[in-house]
């Protein structure tokens, strides 16, 4: 596994590959990795020559200093489990590298109202910085395919969006969200919940299913109602549960009103915050 800390010396090393027609497929990850970045790894390694993993905890996208400061840094470890999965190269740069003084870098996106509701609504500057940061390491990396996972389905949208405003080549593939077995969504901020938030935690997932279950008995409203008085629990404060459409992020009043239903929800375990999702048709 070929490691790099410069953009000079990867992108002089991608220009081999693709020169000798060897197809990138990138996964773009803030470390801390667990199973479900893995995930990103395996997708891309079945589909290209050479996946590139990029580790960067990109301050611009947090709107907390705390949540940056706390944010979980296992660099040795993700090297480990990166190698052990196959990735072919790894890409870990500082700030300087990404944000150098004399490149102006592209945050002019206009993404209408996909970066306006739920995680753009409670979470000042975190897209414009998100975009940000992705589209400089598409500069960098120049893949055929990206790897995003689903369980941060308002930001992959949103990169779709970008993509296509920058006529980008790139292919996005969304991977599905990897849970625990009890059906807690992998995220790397699990680590710092209390051993008794984690356990309740599993209610995002649950009133997701239950949601799903019950879409043909209730109303969109009251099924969002339902929602967040399920997940009001003890030290729990859920910020939405949203069903919209899954292109346009739209809330929908009936389920026939979208091809594609998405349910979105985000809530507060103690300090920590956490966010889910299910698709609740698509067709
Ligand atoms: P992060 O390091 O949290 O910025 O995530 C990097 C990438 O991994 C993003 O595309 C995430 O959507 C994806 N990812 C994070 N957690 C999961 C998960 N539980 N299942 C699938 N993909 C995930």
């Amino acid at each position: 596994m070929q490691v790099f800390k410069t953009v000079q010396a990867l992108q002089i090393y991608l220009n081999d590959l693709r020169k000798n027609g060897q197809q990138i497929g990138f996964a773009p990850t803030m470390g801390a990795l667990h199973s479900g970045h893995l995930s990103l790894i395996a997708a891309s390694k079945a589909d290209n020559a050479c996946t590139v993993c990029s580790i960067f905890v990109n301050p611009t996208q947090f709107d907390n200093a705390d949540d940056l400061d706390k944010y979980p840094r296992t660099t040795e470890r993700d090297l480990e489990l990166l190698s052990e999965a196959g990735c072919e190269v790894v890409f870990i740069p500082n700030a300087k590298e990404i944000y150098p003084e004399n490149i102006v870098i592209r945050n002019d996106f206009d993404f209408g109202e996909l970066d306006k509701v739920m995680e753009g609504a409670f979470r000042e500057g975190h897209f414009a910085g998100m975009a940000q940061v992705v589209n400089r390491l598409l500069e960098i990396v120049e893949p055929n395919r990206l790897y995003m996972g689903q369980k941060d389905f308002q930001q992959l949208t949103i990169v779709r969006s970008m993509l296509k405003q920058t006529n980008s080549k790139t292919e996005l593939v969304m991977c599905p969200i990897v849970r625990e077995a009890d059906g807690l969504a992998k995220s790397s901020r699990n680590v710092r919940l209390t051993p008794e938030n984690r356990q309740k935690a599993i209610v995002l997932s649950e009133t997701l299913r239950k949601v799903k279950e019950r879409l043909t008995e209730s109303s969109i409203q009251d099924l969002e109602q339902f929602a967040l008085v399920h997940l009001n629990l003890p030290n729990f404060r859920p910020e939405y549960f949203k069903v919209v459409d899954g292109i346009s992020l739209q809330e929908i009043e009936s389920i026939d009103d979208a091809d594609f239903v998405v349910a979105c929800t985000a809530v507060w375990a103690g300090e920590i915050r956490l966010i889910d999702n299910m698709i609740l048709k698509n067709n």
